[in-house]
């Protein structure tokens, strides 16, 4: 049987709302805060939205562990295409010069979608392998499952198609923008992540850790084959 979730309290509730007749329907109240279990259900999706994007907990658990989304698997391949893009269409003004020159053509930019969905499933394998050594320490929330956790970072992680926008509003400067966006993916990804393993900002930012470093240490230093031949190449032309 489905459990739902409180979204003020995060225990687990075995119905949501009672249907009286097609156009009557009761939300019911949190046996354990007393609050109505899921305020959301009655609400339009974008006021969701909103409140997502305004970092409110009981938005995300709504989202994660009440309502019907399914399609994580279509928002990762959007982020996916769009964090590549973003990558691409800014390594001409990208101060790091190993970068520079190594996505030319179709291939090229093959290479680094691979690249990028390397680094992010490094993040998640990260972050999951992180938490359970959390687990080890401190307890396991009882409905903790895995699954959860990556939906949660696909969620959280799809404030970084903000910095999409820094391609189209070009008088931006570019670092400050991307900062930004870093910034706010950040704590996208740490409310997401206090949901799902019930824990606060301080302990959320030790499981995140993790995955930040190893996506830090694949994005920058690990290249695919390829990537790396033409590295040699370049740097063979400027020695000889
Ligand atoms: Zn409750």
């Amino acid at each position: 049987m489905r459990m739902y979730t409180c979204i003020n309290c995060g225990v687990e509730v075995k119905e949501l709302y009672r249907r009286y007749s097609p156009s009557v329907l009761k939300v019911l109240k949190c046996t354990n805060c007393g609050s109505l279990a899921d305020k959301y259900i009655e609400y339009d999706p974008v006021i969701v939205l909103v409140d997502l994007v305004l970092l409110e907990k009981p938005a995300y658990r709504h989202l994660l562990y009440n309502s019907e989304f399914e399609s994580y698997w279509k928002l990762m391949i959007v982020l996916l295409l769009g964090e590549s893009y973003r990558v691409w269409a800014t390594h001409d003004s990208s101060n790091e010069p190993l970068k520079a020159d190594r996505f030319e053509g179709e291939s090229g930019f093959s290479i680094l979608v691979a690249h990028t969905g390397f680094s992010l499933g490094f993040f998640a394998a990260a972050v999951i392998l992180g938490t359970e050594l959390r687990w080890l320490l401190s307890q396991r929330p009882k409905k903790y499952r895995a699954t959860d956790l990556v939906r949660a970072l696909i969620v959280g992680g799809c404030a970084k198609l903000l910095g999409l926008l820094g391609l189209v509003w070009q008088h931006v400067s570019h670092d400050l923008h991307y900062a930004l966006i870093h910034g706010y993916t950040m704590l996208c990804l740490l409310t997401a992540y206090s949901v799902v393993c019930e824990s606060g900002r301080g302990g959320s930012l030790i499981g995140l850790a993790a995955g930040l470093l190893a996506h830090n240490y694949v994005s920058t230093w690990v290249w695919l084959p390829s990537a790396s031949q033409n590295v040699t190449l370049v740097q063979n032309n400027i020695r000889s």
